[in-house]
């Protein structure tokens, strides 16, 4: 469908895709009405510093901003903050909000994002148990991050790890619990998380995996500690919960948009509404250098299908996708992740990982599908193109660190 007539584009939801989306489509030259409905009070902002630097208050409050309020007075979009939306009539192309008005659209982007997975167990509701999505989370968090305070930190994941870290540095007794044999178990190898393993004990973490969460328990209303399958209890001042997330796409479902896991979208980030784009977290979508689909939960995703569904909406070509990327900084360890290591077949470790540098990289059929790197930008740049091709590259290679990553990219170009 051409939408490059469009009078109206709305935006549902104010978070990293929308932020991108917007730039895309006025950079683009759209110049028809735009109208951004966010359910948070705060400007589109970035949610990765939220579990570093700004969590451990490193960071101001507004360097979170992709953008000022200026700007997007100054690029007449309108903003629509703390307002939800429910409901999508497609027939009359109209987005319903809670305060029993509505918004036209002719092209519409869904950027609902992501929500935190509930702890399912008893005493997740007292007072001090946290989750970490949004900025109002640190605001409610934060005050309790006091030097000998005691926090329990629920799954190992990355954002339960910075905020593990994150919490070390300022001076809090840290005890994180995984149910799984190992941390980082959905995203990494062994390899890497032996290596964060060591690094959080060193940090004097007491890290607990294999270990249950049964409970909660608490006195007055606040939670007091965690009580885990084999009867222990670990004392606590503060619980933070980072076991994932869950797409939104309610609205989307309630509407009669595909969805599975995310909400269904081609390759221009277009739902089964070819008048409806969805972008972020929300998705679920071919990830085209693997061949299979996928939801992805990533500051790249978001941006991308911003620019992929701004693009479609403006009838321009559609830019180049990326491979998977993403980052997490724990302590002064930069980690940073191209590509997906899911159905590797060989690791090839490069560099030392006692000298807290060195990267791992993962291959399927002798060609190059993911790498994690620790402290190596230059094994993370370079991996990034050579998966985006298909590239085969000799192991030998990648062992020998008097090799630089790029004449191995030049060789595997040849
Ligand atoms: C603590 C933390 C650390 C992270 N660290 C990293 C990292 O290091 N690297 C990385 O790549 N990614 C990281 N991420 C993930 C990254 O931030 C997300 O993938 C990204 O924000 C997704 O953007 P989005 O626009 O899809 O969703 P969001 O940024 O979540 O924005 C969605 C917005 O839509 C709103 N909304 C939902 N439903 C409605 C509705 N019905 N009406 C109105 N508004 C609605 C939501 O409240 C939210 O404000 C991190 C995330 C968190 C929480």
């Amino acid at each position: 469908m051409d939408l490059s007539d469009a009078k109206s584009v709305v935006i549902v939801g104010a978070g990293q895709a929308a932020a991108q989306a917007c730039q895309s489509l006025r950079m683009g030259g759209y110049e028809g009405g735009l109208t951004v409905i966010g359910d948070e009070p705060a400007l589109p902002y970035q949610r990765p510093p939220l579990s570093k630097a700004y969590m451990k208050g490193d960071l101001p409050e507004e360097r979170l901003y992709f953008k000022p309020a200026a700007w997007y007075e100054d690029n007449n979009i309108e903003v629509m903050l703390g307002v939800s939306a429910t409901g999508i009539d497609r027939r009359a192309q109209r987005v319903l909000l809670e305060n029993d008005g509505h918004v036209d659209y002719d092209a519409l982007i869904l950027a609902t994002g992501s929500r935190p997975r509930k702890l399912p167990v008893e005493g997740a509701d007292l007072g001090g148990v946290h989750d970490l999505r949004g900025l109002a989370d640190v605001e409610r968090i934060r005050p309790q991050m006091i030097e000998g305070h005691r926090l329990v930190v629920v799954g190992a994941g990355y954002i339960g790890l910075e905020a593990a870290a994150v919490a070390r540095q300022m001076g809090l007794e840290v005890t994180v619990l995984e149910m799984a044999a190992r941390v980082l178990a959905r995203v990494t190898s062994p390899v890497m998380s032996d290596f964060f393993e060591a690094e959080h004990s060193r940090q004097g973490v007491d890290l607990r995996v294999g270990a249950r969460l049964e409970g909660l328990k608490g006195q007055g209303g606040k939670v007091t500690g965690a009580v885990l399958g084999d009867g222990t209890e670990v004392p606590a001042d503060i619980v933070l919960v980072g076991i994932g997330i869950l797409p939104n796409t309610e609205l989307a479902e309630a509407a009669g948009i595909g969805c599975k896991d995310g909400i269904i979208v081609d390759r221009d980030a277009r739902t089964s509404d070819p008048r409806i784009f969805a972008a972020g977290d929300c998705t679920r979508r071919l990830l085209v250098h693997y061949g299979r689909e996928g939801r992805l939960e990533s500051v790249h995703n978001a941006i991308e299908q911003g620019k992929l569904a701004a693009a479609a909406i403006l009838g321009k070509p559609r830019p180049p996708e990326d491979c998977p990327w993403f980052w997490s900084d724990q302590y002064d360890l930069k980690l940073q992740i191209a590509g997906l290591s899911e159905g590797y077949d060989d690791i090839i470790v490069r560099g030392d990982p006692d000298a807290r540098k060195f990267a791992a990289f993962y291959m399927r059929a002798g060609r190059l599908i993911a790498v994690d790197a620790v402290n190596s930008g230059p094994e993370f740049m370079a991996s990034k193109k050579l998966i985006m091709v298909g590239a085969s590259v000799a192991p030998a290679d990648l062992q020998d660190t008097s090799t630089s990553m790029k004449e191995i990219a030049a060789k595997a170009a040849a």
